[in-house]
């Protein structure tokens, strides 16, 4: 946890939901949006990867590299986003 003014305002955001003052949300329906979204974000990327392996520089390759990059820059965004959900929202990951 980060120290200073910023941790304090994540503290009084949970506070204003009594069901979240223990921290531990046993359902979050953001959380499960997020965490489908990733899902389907990692299999853009794995896909995007076997692209990338079956192309070669005469064939394709620039392209599919192009592709591959793309999804995973979209993955490290859905990871964070669920990150930064679960850091503020305080609903740990089971
Ligand atoms: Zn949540």
């Amino acid at each position: 946890m980060l120290a200073g003014p910023r941790s304090t305002n994540q503290v009084r955001l949970l506070e204003t939901g009594p069901e979240m003052k223990n921290a531990a949300v046993p359902f979050c329906p953001d959380r499960e949006t997020l965490r489908g979204r990733l899902r389907a974000d990692l299999k853009v990327y794995l896909d995007a990867v076997t692209e990338l392996e079956r192309s070669n520089i005469e064939n394709g390759f620039d392209k599919a590299h192009k592709l591959a990059n793309r999804a995973r820059l979209a993955y490290e965004v859905a990871r964070k986003r669920l990150n930064q959900h679960v850091t503020s929202h305080g609903c740990v990951l089971r």
